[in-house]
């Protein structure tokens, strides 16, 4: 998932109307590569198309986290979203502070047996918070410098 032709794919194939904004949006995910909070997206859509509510953007990024597009993290100030990892399988993700640059890891924590028979699961979360390879090179050049 990280074309545009890719992520119309997937919407046509799950019989979603492809529309120009949809269209603007999956651009923006592919130029983007990072996590964007909705306020993010529709202030960048809102200049595109005049009279847009945050409603529609809103909903337009739930529909495509959905049918497996973007992804969603729950942040310390609001969800956000990113484009979907080339990791298509159940996943979870280590975030840099700094960047923002996330790294899928198979690793999952979940123990099915841990839950009573009666609860049933929809899904879980787990991330991993700290900082990538390059950032704490550039943390170790600044400490010496
Ligand atoms: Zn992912
Ligand atoms: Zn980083
Ligand atoms: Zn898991």
């Amino acid at each position: 998932m990280h074309t545009v032709e890719e992520i119309i794919a997937r919407l046509s194939s799950q019989g979603l109307r492809v529309t120009d904004q949809r269209k603007t949006l999956a651009k923006l995910f592919v130029q983007e590569q990072g996590y964007l909070s909705p306020k993010d997206v529709y202030e960048y859509m809102g200049k595109i198309y005049s009279g847009l509510s945050f409603d529609t953007v809103y909903r337009n990024l739930r529909v495509m986290e959905e049918l497996g597009v973007l992804e969603q993290i729950m942040f310390e100030d609001g969800v956000k979203f990113k484009l979907h990892c080339r990791e298509e399988q159940h996943h979870h993700h280590l975030i840099c502070l700094q960047c923002g640059k996330t790294y899928p890891i198979k690793h999952c924590p979940m123990d099915q047996t841990a839950v009573p028979q009666q609860f049933k699961v929809v899904k879980h979360k787990f991330e991993v918070f700290g900082y990538c390879a390059s950032c704490v090179r550039e943390e170790e050049a600044d400490a010496l410098s």
